[in-house]
Formats: structure tokens, C-alpha cells, sequence
């Protein structure tokens, strides 16, 4: 899951970041909002993490051009500002969820993870592939009922193809899940990861299928 962080006081990015990574998040981090509008315009994310005072562009106007664009990408909040009309001010115009600095970031982890299963259409914390159960709150896999183990990369990877179970994933799709912007990966990086990850799954009854020129499908009956 790629995460877009805009925040401009670079500790505090350069921490979370940290911290969603270790949560098994891709995170992408700019600290300014113009900077912010371009990588909207021209990157896919699954969240945005979004603060209001920021230089350059307003948080606001970032999230109104974004909305303005007919995207439904998960916005969240994350600010100092703290009175009520700010709040609803940042819901009316779009935003998903509104968090006050400081926050806890267990809460705002939580937080994550509703708007990532509203967005999947996915209300259950559980999603299953045959005996491969994966589990949106603690963000484990398993094999009848025995944890998956799997590196992050391995671990970015099924996810996407889970919270895709049974629908092709684009090797675009699955190249942007698992890279930042700033990584120079060879397109043969995604065959190796897939290659691995089969291995991993030969015990389970998910197997993943490729289809030529199409991608990747994750299903728990040979087709
Ligand atoms: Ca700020």
C-alpha cells in the first residue's frame, strides 16, 4: 500500500515515515504543497496524508484540486489546527478523516486501516484465499491458522494481489505497490518477487497465476 505523506516540518515526516514503514506501508514524503499537487496529478496512492499549513500551497487547495480532479483517493488530515469550523471545513471539502496534532499514532495507524478497507470495499478485517487468511488489523498472513512468513517486499506484494483475490493486477499496479519514485528497479525485479512468493505459498491452496501481457491473479483454484 503507497501512501503519500505532505508535511513540511521534516522530523516529524521523516518519523512517521519511519513508522509506516515498519507497518509495511510504501511511503512517499514532500513538504510542500505544490510538490504535492504535481505527484497527485501524475501518481497513483492509496492514501494521502495530508497537512493543512503548508508553504507554497495550501493543504486545502491541494485537497480541492484533487477533488475537483473526480479522484476518490483516501485524504486524511493530519494538523495543528484544532477548532471545530476547521474540521468541517476539511470534511466539506473532501477530505476522508481529520486528525489533530499531536496525535496518538496508533489511532492514526487505526485510522489508516479503516480508510484502506472503505476504499477496497473491504469491511471485513479478514480476507481469504482459500486456507490463505490475511488480516487487515494486525497485517499478517497465514496459512491455516500458522503465520506466513514473509520479507516487506514479499509482504507488499500478496497484499496487493489479496486485496485484489480473484482480479488481475497490472504489473504497473503491482510495480507501483512495491517501488517509490525514487527507487531504479529493473522490470524483472517484479518476476523475481513472484517467483519467491510461490514458493512460499506451495503449502497453501492460493496459488498466483500469470497471465501474458495482462499481469498477475491471485486464486485458490488452478484455472
Ligand atoms: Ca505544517
Amino acid at each position: 500500500m503507497r501512501i503519500l505523506l505532505v508535511e513540511d516540518n521534516v522530523q516529524l515526516s521523516e518519523w512517521l515515515a519511519r513508522t509506516l514503514e515498519r507497518e509495511r506501508y510504501v511511503v512517499e514524503c514532500v513538504g510542500n504543497g505544490e510538490e504535492a499537487n504535481f505527484r497527485l496529478r501524475t501518481e497513483v496512492y492509496d492514501l494521502v496524508i495530508l497537512d493543512l499549513g503548508l508553504p507554497q500551497m495550501r493543504g486545502e487547495d491541494v485537497l480541492r484540486r484533487l477533488r475537483a480532479r473526480n479522484s476518490h483517493m483516501p485524504v486524511l488530515i493530519l494538523t495543528a489546527r484544532d477548532d471545530v469550523q476547521s474540521r468541517i471545513h476539511g470534511l466539506d471539502i473532501g477530505a476522508d478523516d481529520y486528525m489533530i496534532k499531536p496525535f496518538d499514532v496508533a489511532e492514526l495507524e487505526a485510522r489508516i486501516r479503516v480508510l484502506l478497507r472503505r476504499s477496497a470495499n473491504q469491511m471485513n478485517p479478514l480476507v481469504q484465499c482459500g486456507n490463505l487468511m490475511f488480516d487487515t488489523n494486525t497485517q499478517q498472513f497465514s496459512v491455516n491458522q500458522q503465520p506466513l512468513l514473509l520479507t516487506p517486499r514479499e509482504h507488499a506484494l500478496l497484499h496487493t494481489l489479496m486485496m485484489k483475490v480473484g482480479k488481475t493486477v497490472s504489473k504497473q499496479a503491482i510495480f507501483e505497490a512495491l517501488f517509490t519514485v525514487n527507487e531504479s528497479v529493473s522490470s524483472d525485479a517484479i518476476e523475481i518477487y513472484i517467483h519467491r512468493l510461490r514458493k512460499k505459498l506451495q503449502s497453501s491452496q492460493a496459488c498466483i497465476v500469470t497471465l501474458r501481457g495482462l499481469g498477475y491473479l491471485l486464486t485458490h483454484d488452478a484455472i
